[in-house]
């Protein structure tokens, strides 16, 4: 079976989602690009956008990663205008969006109803409570390789509906049908029927 990787980092996934990076070629599977928290150079931020905008063709997937992030040397209000900046450009193209958050939960959410697209928050890891705040925004929550050992984390995914879930790599080594076997574990259901729901969700984000 092939297993759908949400986001990840590496050239070699034919089936996935390719974090589109700064020096990157636009790749010829599918892809994301975005401007990370981290990545915002305040006196060049015009080419920035440039490089954003230019580099989104038909096989570009969604706008991101992008999103606020409290452990990143960049100023708040900056990163508040190129996240907004970004949710307009994906309301623009009419692509997705897929979120980088880092204790700016609620922020993010206060950003929800200016975005047109779904807002996929990636490498999710937090507890039930805010997760429980993130789906009733409407958001989607792609769990990654925590998911394989933190127990409070597993405790979110079950109460996650399958409908709003997706999985991924992002930049850890391991494979990605280990994941997909815990999560059908947790949620008791078959592989066939996960790998089913994963595509089934990815074409609802795709049509907005
Ligand atoms: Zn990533």
């Amino acid at each position: 079976m092939n297993y759908f990787d949400f986001h990840h980092h590496k050239k070699n996934i034919p089936f996935g989602i390719y974090n589109m990076g700064l020096s990157d070629k636009i790749p010829d599977s599918l892809y994301s690009i975005g401007i990370h928290p981290k990545d915002i150079q305040h006196d060049k931020i015009t080419e920035q956008f440039h490089w954003l905008k230019d580099n989104i063709t038909e096989n570009c997937f969604a706008v991101g990663e992008c999103g606020l992030d409290s452990l990143v040397p960049i100023d708040q209000k900056i990163q508040e205008d190129v996240f907004l900046k970004q949710i307009e450009i994906s309301n623009e193209v009419k692509k997705p969006l897929i979120i980088h958050c880092v204790r700016k939960f609620y922020e993010v959410i206060s950003f929800r109803k200016k975005a047109n697209q779904a807002m996929i928050i990636h490498g999710f890891n937090k507890k039930e409570n805010i997760a429980q705040d993130l789906l009733k925004n409407n958001f989607y929550l792609s769990f990654g390789k925590a998911v394989l050992y933190n127990l409070s984390l597993q405790n979110t995914l079950k109460i996650t509906p399958l409908n709003r879930i997706f999985l991924e790599t992002d930049n850890e080594d391991f494979d990605i049908a280990t994941l997909y076997r815990t999560v059908a574990d947790i949620k008791g259901i078959s592989l066939e029927v996960l790998n089913e729901q994963i595509l089934e969700n990815l074409e609802h984000i795709t049509h907005g």
